[in-house]
């Protein structure tokens, strides 16, 4: 174990004095250290990026850029044991023929076709070591029905894995809703959402930000809408927790600061992003930022990209 004492700290949502007590368990928080090694800059909880596919990118890459933790949104079995700063979703469950079964970038065993409600609870009993259960609803290819996406998301609940969708396209949001979706694996980015679904999705789920695939720094109309949906499901009281999509296409390895601008131009302050970037905190090492973090609006983005895994 061991006493660290940054020049500041944030910690509970502030920038604060204080000192991290660190121990294989994680990090706790303390007033005053008298022994502690002084650091300077700040430290704050380690970073989590809920969408990642750990097939398509170096996870050694992903950590040394600064992210503590990945969710692995989709990918075959076995899951591996040794698990350091990674929580799995094991395998796409999609329909017959239904995405991403479909896509060069899929590689074999990493989706599992439902066939029925029955079906659907095995298949969510298979993936071994998951910490989430993952669906894919996509509306260019076949799609799971309701009664089968319901079945697996309380076989899901029922083993105590929340249940993540991928929602793309006409309906597919509702369906997750009405399933009982926990999470969406993305904002909503095909059309506009209604009020009302985004009323229901606001009190019901968790959506994963990831609004830096459309476009990789470009001003795109899927970009637009994305952010337009996320403004208004966080005006409904809705949670957001910062992902990325990392292994589906151009994106920085470690913590993108394009992502964090497209959550502010959603309406999250520098103090809600880092709150939605730190879902495991006291679980995982902290993050160092040498230079110390910059709350202002404008630099905020820059300087969060700065910080490395402790
Ligand atoms: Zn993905």
């Amino acid at each position: 174990m061991t006493f660290l004492q940054p020049d500041t700290l944030w910690w509970d949502g502030r920038l604060r004095a204080g000192a991290l007590h660190r121990t294989a368990g994680g990090c706790t928080l303390v007033a005053s250290a008298p022994s502690a090694e002084r650091i300077p800059g700040t430290l704050l909880p380690g970073l989590t990026d809920a969408h990642v596919h750990l097939g398509l990118a170096d996870h050694g890459a992903v950590r040394a850029g600064g992210i503590a933790e990945v969710w692995d949104l989709g990918g075959a079995l076995p899951l591996p044991a040794t698990r350091e700063g990674v929580r799995y979703a094991g395998q796409f469950l999609t329909a017959p023929g239904g995405y991403p079964s479909d896509r060069a970038w899929a590689p074999p065993g990493s989706w599992r076709e439902v066939r029925s409600p029955a079906d659907g609870a095995e298949a969510v009993a298979e993936q071994e070591g998951a910490s989430f259960i993952k669906v894919t609803l996509h509306a260019g290819g076949p799609l799971l029905d309701l009664p089968t996406v319901t079945a697996i998301a309380d076989a899901a609940h029922d083993a105590g894995l929340p249940l993540i969708v991928h929602a793309e396209g006409p309906g597919t949001v509702e369906t997750a809703l009405e399933a009982g979706a926990r999470l969406l694996a993305h904002t909503p980015w095909t059309a506009p959402l209604d009020d009302g679904v985004l009323r229901a999705a606001a009190g019901r789920t968790t959506w994963i930000s990831t609004l830096d695939i459309h476009g990789w720094g470009a001003e795109t109309p899927s970009l637009v809408t994305a952010i337009g949906n996320l403004r208004l499901f966080l005006a409904y009281g809705g949670t957001v927790r910062y992902g990325t999509d990392l292994g589906n296409g151009p994106l920085v390895p470690g913590i993108n600061a394009r992502e964090i601008r497209g959550l502010q131009r959603a309406g999250l302050s520098p103090a809600d992003i880092l709150i939605a970037m730190t879902p495991s905190a006291a679980a995982l090492p902290p993050s160092w930022i040498p230079a110390g973090l910059d709350l202002d609006p404008e630099r905020f983005a820059d300087s969060l990209a700065t910080a490395r895994v402790w």
